[in-house]
């Protein structure tokens, strides 16, 4: 009787068929209308983050006005490279080879070719091969700034081929799109940088990589939008779905830098060279340094990576970013245009202080951040454990007109294993 009287009730809130406007039958079991439309909210939340893809109001307004783009009057690559100087410390040749790259690209634009008989003058994106943290995204950052176009982060790692669960590639441009309002055009002459590059390399040539379910799908997946195609693409990002309205976006213009930090590429170069990275291998070969091994990487080392050759195709320029050392972390510090010690010293002058740091706390800064492994990034989580208590304490004190950080001081607020909690958390 019992087993019965169950069969007509919801299976997920066990609603009687009596208390129900509708109660739909499965094989098994039954749903109510109430748990159907929670059902649907959860199915929502998972995919779209709370977006239901098919009320009119959640798509967002697609404009495609004009995007009218200009090359920064008489801009060269020097004064590209220059503008680069400014925020970016060392990596002198990757800054070379990207100011020449990018010119080409946007002079490119500016001057399509009309007729079949014209050069045309093919789409050149970009490699950046060098370890976190070395000013790589920086690098891409500064450049969209100066060419005022939109401008795109995203990573790797969270795509995977149609299929696997994870965020379709097309949303790459979907990131692009939301950047610039939905402007279609802007984001049609935009730059996007794609991080996280060598994660996506074939396990099969990279022994050190653990993740390869979709790795190659990945890269297949991307070579049509790399070369230049009009990509479909969800407004939301997330994945494609069929009652989601999808907006055409042609790639054709869209400069793509791609960075990475290949991980052990540099014996993959060592091998090739017939050099031998200090330390390991043969000591007969001729002698290299592991920092200064990316200076010879070619596309060979990265398709001995792992990175399928239709991809590096169209990858065609490739440069490198050097390990920081102490003297670039120290210059780090102090002489972009907004450099960490620049805002700590801007701040404080708000307040009406003069803040200065002794030059031996900025080496001091500096060696700490490469002593525990903590990159460019780390000398913000150091200056801040620093800085804080002044930062507590000064604001409001008309008697304090200067105020000196130096290596007692520096020394004193990161006592107590504060520096391995920044490693831990790095
Ligand atoms: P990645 O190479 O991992 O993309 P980023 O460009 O994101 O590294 O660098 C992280 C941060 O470290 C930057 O925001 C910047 O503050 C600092 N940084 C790294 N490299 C440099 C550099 N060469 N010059 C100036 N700042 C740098």
């Amino acid at each position: 009787m019992r087993g019965k009287r169950q069969d007509f009730r919801c299976s997920f809130c066990g609603r009687d068929k009596s208390d129900a406007l509708v109660l739909v039958a499965g094989l098994d079991a039954h749903i109510c209308e109430v748990c159907v439309e929670q059902a649907q909210e959860i199915v929502a939340e998972e995919l779209y983050g709370g977006v239901n893809p098919e009320a009119p109001e959640s798509q967002p307004q697609v404009k495609a006005p004009k995007f009218e783009f200009k090359l920064p009057k008489n801009i060269i690559p020097s004064q590209i490279k220059e503008h680069l100087d400014k925020y970016v410390i060392g990596q002198e040749e990757a800054k070379k080879i990207l100011s020449v790259a990018v010119y080409n690209h946007y002079k490119r634009l500016s001057h399509p070719a009309t007729t079949d008989d014209e050069v045309q003058i093919e789409k050149s994106n970009i490699l950046l091969v060098g370890r976190t943290g070395t000013g790589k995204t920086l690098l891409a950052k500064t450049i969209a700034k100066l060419l005022q176009v939109p401008f795109a982060i995203v990573d790797a790692t969270v795509f995977t081929e149609a299929g696997y669960v994870g965020e379709d590639v097309e949303s790459i441009l979907s990131r692009l799109l939301q950047v610039c309002d939905y402007n279609v055009a802007a984001a049609e002459h935009g730059i996007v940088y794609i991080d996280e590059m060598d994660k996506v390399a074939r396990k099969s040539d990279n022994p050190s990589i653990t993740r390869d379910v979709s790795g190659e799908g990945v890269q297949q997946a991307m070579l049509k939008m790399l070369e230049g195609t009009d990509v479909n693409v969800p407004p939301q990002g997330g994945r494609k779905h069929p009652e989601q309205k999808l907006v055409k976006v042609n790639t054709q213009n869209i400069l793509f830098i791609c960075g990475g930090a290949f991980d052990g590429i540099e014996k993959i170069i060592a091998r090739r060279t017939n050099t031998k990275v200090i330390g390991y291998g043969n000591a007969n070969k001729r002698q290299i340094k592991e920092e200064d091994m990316l200076q010879y990487i070619t596309h060979r080392d990265v398709k001995r990576y792992g990175m399928i050759p239709e991809l590096i195709g169209r990858l065609p320029i490739i440069s490198f970013l050097r390990p920081l050392d102490l003297d670039a972390m120290k210059r780090i510090l102090v002489e972009p245009r907004n450099s960490l010690l620049r805002q700590y010293q801007h701040l404080f002058r708000l307040e009406g202080i003069n803040l200065t740091f002794t030059d031996d706390v900025i080496a001091y800064i500096a060696e700490t951040a490469l002593e525990y492994e903590l990159g460019a990034r780390g000398l913000r989580s150091i200056c801040e454990a620093i800085m804080t208590d002044a930062m507590f304490d000064l604001p409001g004190r008309k008697d304090v007109k200067h105020y000196t950080i130096d290596t007692v001081y520096a020394k004193s607020k990161l006592e107590g294993g504060m520096l391995e909690v920044l490693r831990a958390a790095a």
